[in-house]
């Protein structure tokens, strides 16, 4: 999509620092970390949130745990742990309309989240 602010960071017409790329994913740096570490883990495909989902897509967020799961190894985050969250729709906080995840580590968090 044109004017989502994710599709032109998967297309590199917007500047990220990217920790993770393959076919189907791409993982980069939040620009606002709300922890040590914050990365944003996305589909290549425009999607906008999770009810916009289709069966064939079963696939690609298989791939975004996977790509979490492997930031997370590299990042030394397998002993302390780690937050994935997806906020949804604008009452569940998502303010970009390109399907996330959160990956959030470095501290502690408290439970439940605000
Ligand atoms: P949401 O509220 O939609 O779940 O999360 C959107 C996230 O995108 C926020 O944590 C925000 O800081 C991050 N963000 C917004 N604009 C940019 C940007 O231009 N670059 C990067 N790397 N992150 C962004
Ligand atoms: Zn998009």
């Amino acid at each position: 999509m044109e004017d989502c602010l994710f599709c032109r960071i998967v297309k590199k017409e917007i500047p990220a620092t990217v920790v993770y790329e393959d076919e189907t994913v791409v993982a980069f740096e939040d620009i606002n970390p709300v922890a040590p570490v914050h990365i944003l883990i996305i589909p290549k495909k425009h999607i906008s949130t999770f009810f916009a989902l289709e069966p064939e897509d079963d696939a690609i967020i298989s791939r975004l745990h996977r790509a979490a799961v492997q930031i997370a190894q590299e990042m030394g985050l397998k002993e302390k742990g780690f937050r994935l969250v997806a906020n949804c729709q604008r009452g569940g906080g998502q303010l970009i309309f390109h399907l996330h995840y959160h990956l959030i580590a470095g501290r502690p968090l408290g439970w439940p989240p605000g």
